[in-house]
């Protein structure tokens, strides 16, 4: 690629309203232009970054047996109804009516989608297992989408869908993508981390999240290095043992026995209530069962309000729940009955509340703050290091240690969620109809572009990791219109290093060197070799590695053999 003949446009100044480094260096490198929030265009050098994650994504995924293909963005809503998500997914679901007056949604996540195709073509074990993915546009109506293409509305994801005859075939094929997400970061050049999750809105029973570690991730880990337990900190204070009771500590988890009634949830709401939380969502495995927005819901409001020393507060209207959390109102109970409830966390209702409160064998949990929403405050993150981090590990060996992630990968063992609520059989080797069980299995192609720059960047700009560099060289021609020898020992050089399969742009802009070297320093491109009248002379290159200090001469043959 000439950079004459490409669109580049870089910028000095740190735009003032990108919060993180990536998103500032994004935009001073120009590879990404807002058009409204949390939509952004990819401008032909962003896109080469994101076609060459997408191309490590893809391999890696051919490579582990998975078949590509494409689904609509646009979704009907029927198809939604099938499995209750067109209410369930909540506020993030953007819904959108065609001249007919049907409704359809823009696929936030497609295994309605894929389960509907499958059910079409596929009728017996004999052509299972299959893993089906695409790497498409998605859109989450976000509640705050920031940072750039790290939380934006529309984003690419690469999304697989698994079906499997018996529950060890997809066990099998859950370790085969968890070992493919593996080699796909690490080919990527990126320090991450693999941790157990919560199954979310998803649904499903085993989860594993990988996170590109960052202090700017909204996420935060707990992990042993000595026991290798590792676990968001949402699941890791679900399950670690010992109770820490008392609105004064700061409380965040209550083990308490799983015989729970309403009171005891009031308790626990009014817990979280005196941490100047303003909403908390609590929901059934059969949908919601209660709101409070400042104080409503449908238990004891009194005993509530005085719990959480609230002055204002209300019922909420079945209406507004349902506006506010995008959910189906469901029952808890009049205080004081004294049954059971199962609560579980629900990840599209939780981004709308401040806590989340779910539940395990062993009683219910104040599962923290929701790190999805808003960065916390720095106090925020030291009360969530004192409550977790040194902790003992939930499996009984070593220390909690913690650290911060972005999340950029998912893997979730679905079972027959889907597969059951939507009908889907295949005849087995006796000849009976079975629901297949599932996987699914996501990761955030976009925003493993940002990602990869918190971790990888300096003063000057972005350091690539190689495999995502918009090209791996560049060669740098010093006044190309004043000197003809010079530009042809560029225009050499340029097509040697093409031919030899490196890619490989030829700076020939005839830009002053301070500010094409600072250009080329911001985009972080790998390899700099600067072409010069004074270099020609003495028989030899300028070459700078990104990553290096300093800049050597070298002859042809050290700098290809440099290169090559
Ligand atoms: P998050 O917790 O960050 O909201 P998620 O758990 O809702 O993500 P998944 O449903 O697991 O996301 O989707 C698979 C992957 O898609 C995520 O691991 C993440 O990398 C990516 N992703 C999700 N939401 C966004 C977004 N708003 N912008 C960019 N990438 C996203
Ligand atoms: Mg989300
Ligand atoms: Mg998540
Ligand atoms: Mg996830």
């Amino acid at each position: 690629m000439r950079l004459s003949q490409f669109h580049l446009r870089t910028e000095k100044e740190t735009p003032a309203d990108a919060e993180i480094v990536s998103h500032q260096l994004m935009l001073r490198a120009g590879m990404v232009r807002r058009l409204a929030a949390g939509l952004y265009t990819w401008s032909p050098l962003g896109l080469r970054v994101l076609r060459k994650v997408e191309a490590v994504v893809r391999e890696e995924m051919n490579r582990a047996g998975a078949i590509e293909m494409a689904m609509p963005s646009v979704q009907p809503k029927e198809l939604w109804e099938e499995t209750g998500r067109w209410q369930k997914f909540g506020p993030q679901l953007l819904k959108i009516r065609d001249r007919k007056e049907q409704d359809y949604c823009f696929t936030p996540t497609a295994e309605e989608a894929v389960t509907d195709f499958f059910r079409q073509e596929f009728a017996s074990y004999r052509q299972l297992p299959v893993n089906l993915y695409q790497v498409t546009s998605k859109f989450r109506d976000e509640i705050r989408p920031r940072f750039g293409v790290m939380r934006a509305r529309e984003f690419i994801m690469k999304d697989a869908y698994s079906f499997h005859v018996g529950d060890e075939d997809l066990q099998r094929e859950y370790r085969n993508m968890y070992d493919t997400y593996t080699r796909i970061f690490t080919r990527l050049g990126l320090k991450f981390r693999a941790v157990a999750a919560d199954t979310g809105a998803i649904g499903g029973s085993a989860s594993h999240e990988f996170h590109v570690l960052a202090d700017s991730g909204e996420d935060a880990l707990a992990f042993s290095e000595t026991s290798g337990y590792a676990a968001n900190v949402e699941l890791a204070e679900a399950v670690a043992p010992g109770a820490r009771a008392g609105a004064t500590e700061q409380l965040r988890k209550v083990d308490t026995p799983v015989q729970k009634t309403c009171e005891d949830v009031a308790a626990l709401l009014g817990i979280a209530l005196q941490r100047t939380v303003k909403s908390v969502a609590l929901w059934g495995e059969d949908g919601f069962v209660l709101a409070l927005v400042r104080g409503d819901h449908v238990v004891n409001e009194i005993k509530l309000a005085k719990l959480a020393g609230l002055a204002d507060y209300r019922l909420a209207t079945e209406a507004e729940i349902r506006e506010h959390l995008g959910a189906e109102p469901g029952f808890l109970g009049p205080i004081g009955a004294k049954r059971p409830i199962r609560i579980v966390a629900d990840r599209a209702v939780a981004a709308m509340a401040d806590f989340v409160v779910g539940a395990n064998e062993s009683g219910f949990h104040l599962a923290g703050v929701n790190w999805g929403r808003d960065l916390p405050e720095p106090d925020e993150v030291a009360d969530i290091r004192n409550v977790v981090a040194g902790d003992p590990s939930p499996d009984g060996q070593g220390t909690l240690a913690l650290a911060r992630g972005i999340e950029v990968g998912h893997v979730f063992a679905l079972g027959r969620r889907y597969s059951e609520a939507m009908q889907c059989t295949v005849l087995d080797e006796a000849g009976k109809a079975v629901h297949p069980a599932m996987g699914c299995y996501g990761i955030g192609v976009s925003r493993i572009v940002a990602a990869a720059i918190e971790q990888n960047h300096d003063a000057s700009g972005i350091v690539w990791p190689a495999p995502m560099a918009p090209w791996q060289a560049v060669v740098c021609v010093i006044n190309p219109k004043g000197n003809a020898e010079v530009a042809a020992a560029a225009e050499a050089l340029y097509r040697e290093l093409l031919e030899a399969g490196l890619d490989t742009a030829l700076d020939d802009r005839g830009l002053r060197p301070g500010p094409m070297f600072a250009d080329i320093e911001l985009i972080g491109i790998p390899h700099r070799v600067v072409v010069s009248e004074r270099g020609l002379a003495a028989g030899t290159f300028e070459y700078r590695a990104r990553s290096a200090a300093e800049s050597e001469s070298l002859d042809r043959e050290a700098l290809l053999s440099r290169l090559l």
